[in-house]
């Protein structure tokens, strides 16, 4: 699956920087004529020239639903960056974890889900995983090492992400990847949030590292997208049960993925310098109690985000002081730029008011209502005069 050789340095590939990984990696120009950029492969049908191939199945491509030269630069950029065995294209982020908990959950299991995790993650695992039999248990997402007081024999999945969803508490992934692995249990994380350039997963012991490709490496908003990153242990269960389940994706968005991931690197740089702009303000504001970003210094999950992250990111959250959630939706709608509106990782600022309640550890803060903003790359000043907008609204 993986691309054996890359632009034309492919010698050095190891030790090259980010942005120019980013700029070569996934495809090779010089497999289809020396265009700059991989085809659009529309496709159902893959013709073979003689029944020896048809029937040995060896062309390299056999169906539209088995990938595509589109779907291999998109899949094998993601491989290459997460240091993955394998890399499966799947039309959500949901998706992105429905499919790989479709992959190992079997009936009499037990599988440990953080209770921070994206809600739909939860929804999913409250349905669908029961219904098939699977004990559903949720746990701390500041559990770490005493995550093995809870792996039981037929552990099978443990379903991690960090920071957290909404909450952003940062979770120690080595520490829990090491009690997972005595019973062999399959550790997911959703990586949305860092990207595959802010965390690498794998490295640190997770089997599947999970995005939504809708937010960072779109980057524009424009489309819906999915990826999940194996290693050798379990990328060919992965990518069985996602050929049994036809669950592809559409070669548009795959290529304007790819696209996007050309710049990543440099939007992220400035998502991250922004926010923390941001969030230094609201930090310094009377109006705010808290600030949650693990990237501050004074964040509870700081020196964890510090030993395994190489960055951050443009979403987090402030908990509006001793304030109801009538007060903060005064907050939202006193705001002019930053859109309300769901999702987060593309060019513009948004801002959401979280539902918390359905949480049983990660509870909703005490000191006043969370507010959840996205920040993307407009100008900080106008941004910070919004927030005052926002701020007036509710005074
Ligand atoms: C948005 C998101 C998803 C789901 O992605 P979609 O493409 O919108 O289905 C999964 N996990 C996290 C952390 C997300 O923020």
């Amino acid at each position: 699956m993986k691309n054996q050789q890359t632009g034309n340095s492919s010698k050095q590939k190891g030790s090259q920087g980010t942005n120019t990984r980013l700029a070569h990696g996934g495809y090779n120009p010089r497999d289809y004529h020396g265009f700059i950029n991989p085809p659009v492969v529309h496709a159902s049908t893959v013709l073979f020239p003689d029944t020896e191939v048809m029937l040995g199945r060896s062309a390299k491509y056999l169906y539209g639903t088995h990938g595509s030269p589109t779907s291999d630069a998109l899949g094998d950029m993601l491989s290459e960056l997460e240091n993955a065995a394998g890399t499966i294209l799947v039309p959500s982020g949901l998706a992105a974890i429905s499919i790989p908990m479709m992959a190992f959950a079997k009936a009499g299991d037990h599988a440990l889900i953080v209770d921070s995790c994206y809600d739909p993650t939860r929804y999913f695992c409250d349905t669908v995983l029961k219904r098939i039999g699977v004990e559903v248990e949720y746990f701390d997402p500041l559990i770490g090492g005493g995550i093995a007081s809870l792996i039981r024999p037929n552990t099978g999945i443990v379903l991690t992400e960090t920071p957290g969803s909404n909450t952003f508490e940062m979770m120690d992934i080595p520490a829990i990847c090491e009690a997972a692995h005595t019973v062999d249990a399959v550790v997911m994380l959703d990586n949305t949030w860092a990207t595959p350039l802010l965390f690498k997963p794998l490295d640190y012991g997770v089997d599947i590292s999970i995005h939504a490709l809708t937010k960072y490496p779109s980057g524009h908003s424009d489309l819906v997208l999915g990826s999940a990153s194996a290693n050798a242990r379990t990328f060919d269960q992965l990518r069985d049960t996602h050929l049994a389940m036809g669950i592809c994706a559409a070669p548009d968005d795959c290529y304007l993925v790819y696209r996007g991931i050309k710049t990543m690197n440099l939007r992220l740089k400035h998502h991250e310098k922004s926010a923390l702009e941001v969030a230094r303000w609201l930090q310094g504001r009377d109006e705010v109690a808290r600030v949650l970003h693990p990237a501050l210094e004074d964040d509870p999950g700081h020196e964890l985000w510090k030993r395994d992250f190489k960055g951050s990111s443009g979403l987090f959250a402030f908990v509006l002081k001793d304030k109801s959630r009538e007060e903060a939706r005064a907050f939202l709608d006193g705001l002019q730029l930053f859109g309300l509106g769901y999702s987060w990782g593309g060019f513009e600022s948004l801002v959401t008011l979280p539902d918390l309640t359905h949480r049983t550890i990660a509870a909703p803060p005490d000191d006043g209502s969370l507010i959840r903003v996205q920040i993307g790359l407009e100008e900080v000043e106008d941004l910070i005069e919004d927030l005052e907008r926002g701020f007036a609204a509710v005074a």
